[in-house]
C-alpha cells in the first residue's frame, strides 16, 4: 500500500515514482511547512538503491518512448497540461503550504505556466522542429536530433513545480525518459505531477521521481553511467558537486545558478515605473535567483528614488502567503532566514546603513523576514558580491554610463540585468557591455518560452528555453550520404 496524506484537503503520495509504481523508503523526512512550521508530511527518504531502480526503470522504458512518433508524445504532453489545468487550484494550494510562494500568484500566473511548459514544447516538437537537408558536390547533409537517454533532472525549491516543468517538458518531448529529484523542503508537487503523468497515460518508467535529501541520493543519480543528461537549478557549490560526479562519464550538464544581478535606474527613466519594478524584487521573499538585487542609481535621482521606494516599500503586506492580500510571505526555513540575518549584521558591522527592514518582522512571528534597504555599502563587501537569496536590496550610485556598467559586472555572475532608461541608444549601448543571460530593459520576468534562459561565469553553463532545451536533451546527429551511389 503506498503512503498518502492530506494537505490542505488534496491527497498527496509520500513515496517514489519509479518505472511506473509507487515505491518506498525505509526512512523518511519531515516535509515542514514555512507557513506555519508544521510537519505537513513525512517523504520516503532515498538513497543509492532508489536512484539506480529509477534510472533503470527508466533506461528500460527509453527506446520505446523515443520511437514514439513525435506527434503521440506531442498528444501526451498535452494531456498532461489539459490535467495540470484541471488541478490548477489544488496544484496551487499544495505548492504555497510546501514553500510559502504567494497563493495569488501560484493561481494566476505560476501554475499556468505549467501547463504552458508542456504545450509549449509539445507544439515545438511537432511544429518547429526541422530536419534540414542540404547538398555539397552530390553529398547530402541531413541533420537529425536523436533523443539521448536518460535525463536526471535536479531542481530547488523556491519554484519547484514550475522551474521542474522547465525541465520536464522538452526532456519528454525529445524523446528522453525523465528522473526527477524535487528539493527535500518542497517535494509534494513533483509527487502530483507523477499522479498527473499516470493519468495522463504516461508509459510506466518514462517519468519516475526520486525523492530524499540531495547529498544521500543525488551523487547516486548524476554518476550513474546509464544516464545521458544532467539539468540543474540550484547552488553554485552543488553545481560543482555535480559536475565533478558527472565527469567520469562526461555526462553533459545543464546549470542554471544563482546570481548577484544589478537593477541600473538612469536619471531619463520613466521613475515611477522603476521604482515599482526596483520593488518587485521583493517578490517571493525575494528567494528569486532573477532578483536584480543591486540598485545602481544615477546620483541625480537618488534622493527622489529612495523616498519613492521606501513609500512603495512600506505599503506592501506581509504575512500568510494564503491570503490573496498578502505581497511578502515566508523564508523557507528558519536556518535560511537565519543566513539572510547574519548577511544584513555584518554589512551593517562593516558600516552599512540599513534604510529600511533589517530584521525579522516580529509581530508576525514565524519566518517572516522584513524587505530590507541597504545603503553606503563599502565597495567590494560580501552583501554586494554574494547572494543573499532573501528581500535584501543595496542600492548605490553612479555618475555615469561606464561608472554603472562596471559596477553592473563586478561580481562573479552573469545572470540578469534590468536597465531602466528612456533613450533607446543607451539602452543598447549598455546592454552589450552587461554580462548577463538575461537583459531586462523598462521590464522584468518577461519571459518568452521560445528565448534562451540562462547565466553567464557562475550563474549557470548553457541556456533553457525553445531550441536550447531542445538541443541539450538531444544527440544532433548529421547524416552526409553520397547521392551518386545510389544504384537503385
Ligand atoms: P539551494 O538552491 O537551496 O542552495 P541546493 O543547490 O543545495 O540548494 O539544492 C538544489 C537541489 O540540488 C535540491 O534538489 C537538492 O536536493 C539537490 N542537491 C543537493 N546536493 C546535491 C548533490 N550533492 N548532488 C545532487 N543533487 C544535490
Amino acid at each position: 500500500m503506498s503512503r498518502t496524506t492530506k494537505v490542505a484537503d488534496v491527497t498527496v503520495a509520500l513515496d517514489h515514482w519509479i518505472g511506473g509504481e509507487r515505491v518506498g523508503s525505509a526512512s523518511t523526512f519531515d516535509d515542514v511547512s514555512p507557513v506555519d512550521g508544521r510537519v505537513i508530511a513525512r517523504i520516503a527518504r532515498g538513497g543509492p538503491g532508489e536512484a539506480d531502480a529509477a534510472v533503470a526503470a527508466a533506461r528500460a522504458a527509453f527506446p520505446e518512448w523515443a520511437a514514439k512518433p513525435p506527434a503521440e508524445r506531442a498528444a501526451l504532453l498535452h494531456r498532461v497540461a489539459d490535467l495540470v489545468e484541471q488541478r490548477l487550484e489544488q496544484l496551487a494550494i499544495v505548492e504555497t503550504v510546501d514553500n510559502g510562494a504567494l497563493l495569488r500568484s501560484h493561481l494566476r500566473s505560476v501554475m499556468p505556466r505549467v501547463a504552458h511548459n508542456f504545450r509549449f514544447f509539445a507544439d515545438y516538437l511537432v511544429n518547429d522542429l526541422h530536419h534540414p537537408n542540404f547538398e555539397t558536390r552530390g553529398h547530402r547533409n541531413h541533420v537529425s536530433w536523436d533523443p539521448s537517454g536518460v535525463a536526471v533532472l535536479i531542481t530547488p525549491w523556491n519554484a519547484p513545480l514550475m522551474l521542474a516543468t522547465w525541465k520536464v517538458a522538452p526532456a519528454l518531448a525529445a524523446g528522453c525518459s525523465v528522473v526527477l529529484k524535487p528539493a527535500e523542503w518542497s517535494p509534494l508537487t513533483a509527487s502530483m505531477l507523477a499522479d498527473i503523468t499516470a493519468e495522463a497515460g504516461m508509459p510506466a518508467g518514462v517519468f519516475n521521481v526520486v525523492q530524499g535529501l540531495g547529498e544521500e541520493v543525488g551523487p547516486a543519480l548524476t554518476s550513474n553511467p546509464d544516464v545521458a543528461r544532467i539539468s540543474f537549478t540550484g547552488s553554485v557549490q552543488t553545481a560543482r558537486l555535480i559536475a565533478a560526479s558527472a565527469a567520469a562519464n562526461l555526462t553533459p550538464c545543464s546549470f542554471e545558478l544563482g546570481g548577484k544581478s544589478p537593477f541600473i535606474a538612469f536619471a531619463d527613466a520613466d521613475l515611477d515605473a522603476a521604482v515599482a519594478n526596483a520593488v518587485e524584487q521583493y517578490d517571493n521573499a525575494g528567494q528569486v535567483c532573477l532578483a536584480t538585487t543591486r540598485l545602481l542609481v544615477e546620483e541625480s535621482v537618488h534622493d527622489e528614488f529612495v523616498a519613492r521606494f521606501v513609500d512603495r516599500t512600506n505599503a506592501l503586506r506581509q504575512g500568510d502567503p494564503r491570503h490573496a492580500a498578502t505581497d511578502i510571505g515566508p523564508q523557507i526555513t528558519d536556518e535560511h532566514l537565519r543566513r539572510i540575518e547574519g548577511f544584513v549584521q555584518r554589512a551593517t558591522v562593516d558600516g552599512a546603513k540599513v534604510v529600511i527592514g533589517g530584521g525579522r518582522n516580529s509581530e508576525l512571528g514565524g519566518l517572516f523576514y522584513r524587505p530590507t534597504l541597504i545603503t553606503d555599502v563599502a565597495p567590494g563587501s560580501e552583501i554586494l558580491t554574494e547572494e543573499v537569496f532573501g528581500p535584501v536590496l543595496t542600492l548605490q550610485t553612479f555618475a555615469d554610463e561606464d561608472e554603472a556598467v562596471a559596477m553592473a559586472n563586478g561580481t562573479d555572475f552573469g545572470l540578469a540585468a534590468v536597465l531602466f532608461t528612456g533613450d533607446p541608444q543607451r539602452a543598447r549601448r549598455v546592454s552589450a557591455q552587461l554580462v548577463a543571460g538575461t537583459v531586462w530593459v523598462n521590464c522584468f520576468f518577461v519571459r518568452d518560452l521560445r528565448a534562451p534562459f540562462g547565466g553567464s561565469r557562475h550563474s549557470g553553463v548553457g541556456r533553457e528555453g525553445g531550441t536550447w532545451s531542445f538541443d541539450f536533451y538531444c544527440d544532433v546527429k548529421n547524416t552526409c550520404t553520397n547521392v551518386d551511389r545510389w544504384t537503385r
